[in-house]
């Protein structure tokens, strides 16, 4: 890991951002600052069914609206580049060879649901149950890519218990085959899965801690796996709380009125929204500011 803090901002333009990422993309930028580090901006736009480029405009805008500020990312550019992951196939193809030259996929005909969702990171409901093992080899295999095109799902160390200590809430653990199952990779469409798309932009954009919502700390189980399997050294983690609305819902990119766009409208600045989500009174910001 270089010595240096590298954080990353991972939005997907499937949306306008709520407050609920203002939260963890506030803590990005502040773990980053504190650390005297590099803030990356990577676009998550691997779904083009639910990726818009005006979302990517918007999230860039929202962003800056908050006060955040990156050194690399699509808009500034960077050693890294480029910034947005439908443009870096060839570093996810070159992932995918090495995991399957080394016998750590498999091709997989099952789950045409979890195939359709795989391009995107998994929030809780998204979550697949563990997967029955119908295509998995009874051992490692190396499988030729010369198959027709197909799924590849990765072979996960069944039993095994993984740890990892969280930055922010403490030591995490978790059972390989009994929290999640072998998780699909690439889809025969020729697209790589988030868990793999991200586990490559992680690695080789050096990024050296990932902040983001609890909500994915299975993934980042999966990910420690993917990790371990490509040889690569894993990143610290701090994987912030989970900000809900009055009744103790997730908030979602389909609840339009805590969305930035509609309470920097309503004439909230971003010091406001930042001190409401700090304090936990979100519901403060559902009147308009009195003037
Ligand atoms: N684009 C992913 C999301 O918005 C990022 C997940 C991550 O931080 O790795 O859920």
């Amino acid at each position: 890991m270089p010595a240096h803090y590298r954080g990353r901002l991972a939005p997907s333009p499937t949306g306008f951002l709520h407050a609920g990422h203002a939260a963890t993309f506030l803590t990005v930028a502040l773990r980053a600052s504190a650390a005297g580090g590099t803030l990356i901006l990577r676009n998550d736009d691997l779904d083009g069914a639910r990726c818009k480029p005006e979302f990517t405009h918007a999230t860039l805008e929202d962003l800056r609206w908050l006060g955040i500020h990156w050194q690399e990312g699509p808009d500034t550019g960077g050693p890294h580049a480029p910034y947005s992951q439908s443009e870096r196939l060839s570093s996810y193809r070159a992932a995918f060879e090495e995991l399957r030259t080394s016998g750590w996929i498999y091709p997989c005909k099952c789950s045409r649901k979890e195939i359709a969702s795989a391009l995107s990171a998994p929030h809780p409901g998204d979550e697949e149950p563990v997967y029955a093992g119908t295509c998995r080899p009874k051992i490692p295999t190396v499988f030729e890519h010369s198959l027709p095109a197909t799924n590849w799902r990765f072979r996960i160390p069944e039993h095994e218990t993984l740890r990892f200590n969280d930055l922010l809430q403490g030591p995490q653990q978790c059972v390989a085959g009994r929290d999640f199952g072998d998780f699909l990779i690439w889809r025969k469409d020729g697209f790589p899965s988030y868990q793999l798309a991200s586990c490559v932009d992680d690695s080789l954009m050096q990024v050296s801690e990932i902040v983001r919502g609890a909500d994915l700390i299975t993934s980042t189980f999966r990910q420690i796996l993917l990790w371990r399997a490509m040889k690569a050294a894993e990143p610290a983690f701090y994987h912030c709380h989970l900000v809900t609305d009055a009744n103790g819902k997730r908030l979602a990119k389909r609840d339009d009125a805590l969305s930035l766009r509609s309470l920097r409208a309503a004439g909230w600045s971003p010091c406001d929204v930042a001190s409401a989500i700090t304090e936990g009174r979100l519901s403060s910001l559902s009147t308009p500011p009195r003037p």
